[in-house]
């Protein structure tokens, strides 16, 4: 499954995307702020679970 991960410079906010074609990642945005300044990360389709994710997720009212 081509999933890529990417984070925004901008904000830091990170996010999955399912990237059919090559062509299709540069419309790529942050979700967040818009922005373009994505750091292309390569997911791997095997999650493991290292350690422990905190979530720390800001709640909003
Ligand atoms: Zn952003």
């Amino acid at each position: 499954m081509p999933l890529y991960e990417y984070m925004c410079l901008e904000c830091g906010a990170e996010f999955e995307k399912l990237v059919l074609r090559a062509g299709e990642a540069e419309e790529v945005r942050c979700p967040e702020c818009g922005s373009g300044r994505l750091e292309e990360q390569v997911s791997s389709f095997a999650s493991v679970s290292a350690g422990g994710a905190a979530n720390c997720a800001p709640s909003g009212g």
